[in-house]
């Protein structure tokens, strides 16, 4: 971009589209082999001597030809790499060596010479045809990259061209701040008035901003291109403050805002400006065109006159969860929440049973973790249905494969606490299990430890109701919650999953071995099964089973698999 004074978008957009010349460095090179082959050149034409090469005797004159050549190849380098400027450095050097032949022809007597002067037309020939032809090619080429970096409708550049300018800046280590900015309630003008009215607007937009970027009076330089539709984006460099940034914008607010008239009618338009600065918030160009829409999406919540505002981590968070819950909605629809079973064994490695973990999927087919959508499934209100899609499809699972095989195996499922808390929840439990020829004691439901504190009265009720019904409870994440013995105590549950945090330090370190040895022992003095989450290795195994623990889950005999790979396990264990 130009420096302050000298911004102009046009010529910043050649710039861009042009094609770049080869360094400078490598003409001065080219020259120095030239100057040195045609000195040879010369000097090998007529010196008479020989030479002795691997036992052969050959004159100096024998080289003239090979030094010409190379002299030859640095002019065309020259052309190809340097184009007008090669090529008028190249006639002028060709040009200059005539007078000098006809002194050597003619005075001197050389008739040698007069291959060179033979040699000079051909190369002065070629070297036109090749610098005229792909002159040729290369205003081509340079017209079509100048259509893919312009806007047809505007004439701005267009995002395409953002990106090279911000690239190029990045690459000159040159601080910018982009701005997304979209025109507030362009669509009914569209609706109302027709497209062609809409075509104006944006041509009008558009003409007034360029002008406002090329006279330079914001003080910074901008450089102002269409993005898709109503939402046009713009580059704001040499800048001093945070408040030259914010000053520019307004400018480009103000002139927005001034009346536009087409077909006699008067329009009168506002717009939302995010903005977000290079290097302080990424140093990534992509993430820049996401952060400047996030807060762009932003404003845009909010109906409203014209709005400025700037990129902040929060921002993003935000971003992410619509994102998530969008995609959670999407998936509860079209049915696409999915599961995965993970195998619990006993400590002589036989199956127990599996833990039904929610699976949700990207569009690239690559998984959500539930540790991501599962917190905004609950803060959104979306979890009920995911815990429900999970058991109903988890029930269904092992109706299928113990109808079977007869096997009999346990089928964990979690279950947020704040849907455990809702009043239908036990309608919800009971209706899945009334539609499916599964014995209640096969199914356990995983609440976490934090229950007991959070709303101990209400949820002692609701397991009791569960209990009643034949179904097991377990508590999960145990250890992390501090929940207090006696609540333990009250607690009418079956099983106790030991937190994998505290199985990561086990054979390490002698407190947290001693942490769950006691967890272990106050598990069995209350009757209850203890079962120790996340085991990853052999010593970890070695270490529980000294402690006297129940059952195993973990990637070391088996990570969460697809329902069909849990059948085939089931199968193979002959249970
Ligand atoms: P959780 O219930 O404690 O499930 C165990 C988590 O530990 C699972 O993660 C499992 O894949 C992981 N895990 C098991 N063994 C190992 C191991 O050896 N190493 C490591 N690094 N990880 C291991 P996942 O599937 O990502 O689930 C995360 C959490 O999401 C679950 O923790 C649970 O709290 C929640 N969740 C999953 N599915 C559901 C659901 O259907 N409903 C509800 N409400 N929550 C769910
Ligand atoms: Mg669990
Ligand atoms: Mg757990």
């Amino acid at each position: 971009m130009d420096k302050k004074g000298n911004n102009n978008i046009d010529k910043t957009l050649t710039k861009l589209s042009l094609n770049k010349e080869a360094p400078k460095s490598a003409f001065i090179l080219l020259m120095l082999i030239y100057g040195i082959s045609i000195f040879l050149t010369m000097r090998t034409s007529t010196a008479h001597g020989f030479v002795s090469i691997g036992g052969n005797i050959i004159s100096y004159s024998a080289f003239t030809g090979m030094f010409s050549m190379l002299g030859n190849i640095c002019i065309i380098c020259l052309v190809m790499l340097f184009r007008r400027m090669g090529y008028i450095v190249s006639m002028t050097l060709l040009l200059m060596q005539f007078p000098m032949m006809v002194v050597n022809v003619f005075l001197r007597g050389n008739l040698s010479a007069i291959s060179g002067f033979f040699s000079n037309i051909l190369i002065i020939g070629a070297i036109s045809i090749l610098y005229f032809s792909y002159r040729n090619v290369l205003r081509y080429q340079q017209s079509i990259r100048e259509q893919a970096v312009t806007d047809r409708l505007t004439g701005l550049p267009n995002r395409f061209a953002c990106s090279e300018l911000m690239t190029d800046l990045q690459r000159r280590s040159e601080r910018f701040a982009l701005v997304s900015i979209d025109l507030n309630n362009f669509k009914s003008i569209n609706d109302t008035m027709g497209h062609d009215t809409g075509d104006e607007v944006l041509k009008e937009t558009a003409r007034r901003w360029k002008e406002l970027a090329n006279s330079g009076d914001t003080g910074t330089v901008d450089f102002i291109a269409r993005n898709t539709g109503d939402e046009y984006l713009l580059i704001i460099s040499n800048y001093d403050s945070l408040g030259d940034i914010e000053k520019t914008i307004n400018a480009y607010k103000t002139e927005l805002e001034k009346k536009i008239t087409i077909d006699n009618c008067d329009y009168y338009l506002t717009a939302c400006f995010g903005y977000t600065m290079f290097p302080e918030d990424t140093d990534i160009i992509e993430n820049l065109y996401l952060y400047a829409d996030a807060v762009l999406h932003k404003l845009k919540k909010n109906s409203g006159g014209s709005r400025i505002l700037r990129f902040s981590q929060d921002i993003l968070n935000a971003e992410h969860t619509l994102e998530i819950e969008r995609k959670i909605r999407t998936a509860l629809n079209d049915n696409k929440i999915l599961f995965h079973l993970q195998p619990q064994y006993d400590m002589n490695h036989k199956l127990r049973g599996f833990e039904a973990l929610a699976r949700m999927k990207n569009d690239d087919g690559s998984y959500i973790s539930p540790a991501d959508f599962i917190p905004i499934a609950e803060k959104t209100g979306l979890v009920d249905r995911i815990d429900m899609r999970v058991f109903e499809l988890a029930v269904d699972f092992m109706d299928k494969v113990s109808g079977e095989t007869n096997a009999d195996f346990i089928l964990s499922v979690n279950v947020s606490v704040k849907h455990l808390m809702k009043n239908n929840f036990i309608d919800e439990i009971r209706s899945i299990m009334d539609s499916h020829n599964v014995s209640p004691e096969r199914i356990e439901i995983e609440i976490t430890e934090s229950i007991m504190i959070d709303s101990a009265e209400k949820a002692l009720q609701r397991i009791d109701e569960i209990k009643a019904m034949g179904i097991k409870v377990a508590i999960d994440d145990f250890g992390t919650g501090y929940s207090s013995l006696s609540y333990l105590n009250n607690f009418p549950s079956d099983l106790l999953k030991i937190d994998k945090s505290f199985i990561d330090q086990v054979n390490y370190s002698e407190s947290s071995k001693q942490y769950v040895a006691m967890i272990i022992s106050i598990g069995h003095i209350l009757d209850l099964k203890v079962i120790s989450e996340g085991v990853e290795s052999a010593d970890q195994i070695d270490i529980l089973k000294d402690i006297g623990c129940d059952y195993i889950q973990g990637y070391v005999w088996g990570r969460p698999m697809p329902p069909e790979e849990a059948g085939t396990l089931v199968r193979s264990t002959g249970k």
